[in-house]
């Protein structure tokens, strides 16, 4: 860690060292609270080590909202918000930069504007209001008055955001900004706007207050902004003084993905590098930061050591673990919750406009509601499975000095994301369920796994957390109990031959089996997957190449055919996920049919009858059954009659959809009911 652990300047801040919080919508910001929640939030994060964090987006006025949960930074109450907010992360020690937003086109809202009234594909038939020349000069004049109002509530720097195809981005873009007055035009003339806000925003602040711009090195967009037109960007910005720049990718429309889990690790960083090259070229002592899907300090001290880039920025690795940055500069990094790219409690969270939180940290976001602290009338407390909700209840408990004891009954923990660690992209999965188990060891809890807990057993106990998970739901059509019939737990566990699959059940569990079986379980060759399927540059460097499973052998998607009686492919998947999962799949060649009863198994496949009627044999070697899961449930009934105070919680207490982030954050709330 010792690149990461150089000071640097950003403007007239020093840092000590070169780990960034990247910006995170979080949705705390409208609470009302008086700025309670997001004070909590970041102090948490400074305290774990972050020097400098950047908020998430606050909108420069009322249009620049992104959607109804964002505030605007010049109004009265946001302003007294953040300045609890900044005062926390002062009193913690740490640096809050604002990163003033304006969403444009982006604007889930009627009042969108945009450059010129291009909408985008989600925005359901609403077309962006085209700026006048007048909007134009107001919107300017608001940036500057935000940064201002930013310097009044105690933010030590902002942050303009010029990336991810908002506002300033879209006046860049050809795509987006088809103008024909002085703000659009050729590429010198796109660029007016953005720059026409950086300097208003500098002569509201003055020199002495850092300005940093967070500028898109690739807009993954076809027919948008080239490299040789980002580069000038950035070299403009550098020319008129910007303190630092920080890279973003990726525009939310663009058909690549970014943020999810398949993505590889560091697959954006060569983006940063290049631009960052180019920018050092002319000013070789203007911070530029890398980041974007960058989960691991050590693979950013890898970035370091490359030599281009000055910092890395990681967002989402903040949520997971607050105390990313203390654990890794110490060097344990064996405790650190990873981020496991899921999206489900935060990205997915934020387009809906919910307050983000994180599925293997349910605490994140909810600081005030949870705090921290070791308890004065310690428990004894048994937690029955070792699966996601099982073991955030034991990791709360423990941590708060709780006397805790895990049951499990299978020889290793992680119940459901056991399984998911198998699956490609998934991979992370393992890290988080390894990381509870030493946190555990290191707060004194007592695992025990080939146990199984019996009531009598249990009766020992203050307290228990029933988190005993699911099993396979089985299926009634004839021919189920066949031999070749397996359930996806078999399936996964157990490897299947080589030879024609049909899956029944297209919802979540069918496309990560799906995946499982043709895709490549190394990362290596699947991020060079990615990287020719994308047309990418160095989007695999940073890939980890484990060794493939002896049990895979990835096999043609044409295969397997995986049958859907209703409903979307991919069911329950997070909506940023999801895309991507069948995207894949369908990619891959992989047989996704849906509108169809299923007739019976044979030891050929599975009968399947259309809507016109007609029959078709799925050729099935094997078939493998992801029809949903059960609860596994045998002890509530026991405990309430001996009288042994318990919560059920996640898949044990409601099996009706696969919710991961539901099921960790019952874990924490009975950790806390007890
Ligand atoms: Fe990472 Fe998932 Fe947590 Fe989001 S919800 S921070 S993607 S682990």
């Amino acid at each position: 860690m010792e690149l990461l652990r150089r000071p640097w300047r950003l403007g007239s801040l020093e840092l000590p060292h070169r780990v960034v919080m990247g910006s995170m919508h979080t949705g705390l910001e409208p609470r009302g609270d008086g700025g309670e929640a997001l004070a909590a939030f970041y102090r948490e994060r400074i305290e774990g080590g972050a020097a400098l964090a950047i908020t998430g987006g606050i909108s420069v006025n009322e249009e620049a909202r992104g959607g109804p949960d964002y505030v605007v930074m010049t109004d009265a109450s946001t302003i007294a918000s953040y300045r609890r907010a900044t005062r926390a992360v002062h009193d913690a020690g740490g640096f809050l930069s604002a990163q003033l937003f304006h969403a444009g086109r982006y604007a889930v809202g009627e009042w969108a504007v945009a450059p010129s009234p291009v909408p985008w594909r989600a925005a359901r038939g609403l077309v962006p209001r085209e700026l006048t020349g007048a909007d134009i000069e107001r919107t300017i004049a608001d940036f500057a008055a935000s940064a201002a109002a930013a310097r009044e509530a105690g933010f030590d720097a902002v942050e303009l955001m010029a990336s991810e195809g908002y506002l300033l981005n879209q006046f860049l873009s050809p795509l987006t900004n088809q103008r024909t007055d002085e703000w659009g035009g050729d590429s010198v003339a796109r660029m007016r706007f953005p720059l026409a806000v950086f300097e208003a925003v500098r002569a509201a602040v003055g020199s002495d207050f850092p300005v940093s711009v967070r500028i898109s090195a690739t807009d993954l967009m076809p027919g948008s902004t080239t490299e040789a037109e980002v580069d000038a960007f950035a070299l403009a910005l550098a020319d008129a003084g910007v303190d630092a720049l920080s890279m973003g990718v990726g525009w939310h429309e663009s058909r690549v993905p970014t943020v999810q889990a398949s993505v590889p690790h560091g697959a954006w960083i060569a983006y940063g590098e290049r631009l960052a090259d180019s920018v050092h070229a002319r000013h070789p002592g203007l911070p530029v930061i890398g980041s974007n899907r960058v989960i691991d300090l050590r693979d950013a001290e890898g970035v370091l050591a490359r030599g281009h880039v000055d910092a890395v920025a990681l967002a989402r690795p903040f949520l997971a673990d607050p105390e990313i940055v203390n654990r890794s500069f110490a060097g344990e990094f064996a405790l650190i919750n990873s981020c496991i790219g899921c999206d489900q409690a935060c990205i997915d969270r934020s387009l809906v406009f919910r307050e983000i939180s994180c599925l293997v940290n349910p605490r994140a976001g909810r600081e005030t509601e949870f705090p921290l602290g070791i308890t004065n009338a310690r428990k004894s407390v048994a937690v029955v499975g070792g699966g996601p909700a099982g073991l955030a209840a034991a990791d709360d408990l423990a941590r708060r000095g709780h006397d805790v004891t895990l049951f499990e009954a299978r020889a290793e923990l992680g119940g459901q994301f056991g399984l998911a660690a198998r699956v490609p992209g998934k991979e992370d999965y393992a890290l988080t369920v390894r990381s509870a188990a030493k946190r555990l060891a290191a707060a004194g809890a007592q695992v025990r796994t080939n146990e199984r807990a019996d009531a009598a057993r249990l009766a020992a106990f203050d307290g228990v957390v029933v988190a005993s998970g699911v099993t396979p739901r089985a299926v009634d059509i004839a021919g189920a109990g066949l031999p070749h019939v397996l359930s996806y737990e078999q399936a996964i566990r157990q490897g299947v031959p080589a030879g024609t699959v049909a899956i029944i059940g297209g919802g979540g569990i069918g496309v990560d089996l799906a995946a499982f079986l043709v895709e490549s379980h190394d990362e290596k060759t699947r991020a060079l997957a990615f990287e020719e399927r994308f047309g990418l540059d160095g989007a695999a460097e940073f890939a980890r190449s484990r060794p493939t499973r002896a049990l895979h052998r990835p096999r043609p998607g044409d295969e397997v055919t995986v049958l859907r009686r209703s409903g979307k492919f991919g069911q329950g998947v997070g909506i940023t996920s999801r895309w991507v999962n069948v995207g894949a799949l369908q990619h891959a060649g992989v047989r996704m049919l849906s509108g169809i009863d299923y007739r019976r198994i044979t030891p050929e496949g599975v009968e399947v009858v259309h809507a016109d009627g007609t029959i078709e044999l799925i050729p099935g070697d094997t078939v493998v059954v992801c029809a949903g899961q059960e609860p596994h449930e045998d002890l509530s009934a026991e405990l309430v009659s001996a009288g042994i105070p318990h919560e059920i919680v996640g898949g044990a207490r409601d099996a009706r959809s696969v919710d991961a982030v539901r099921a960790t954050s019952e874990g924490l709330a009975a950790a806390r009911a007890l």
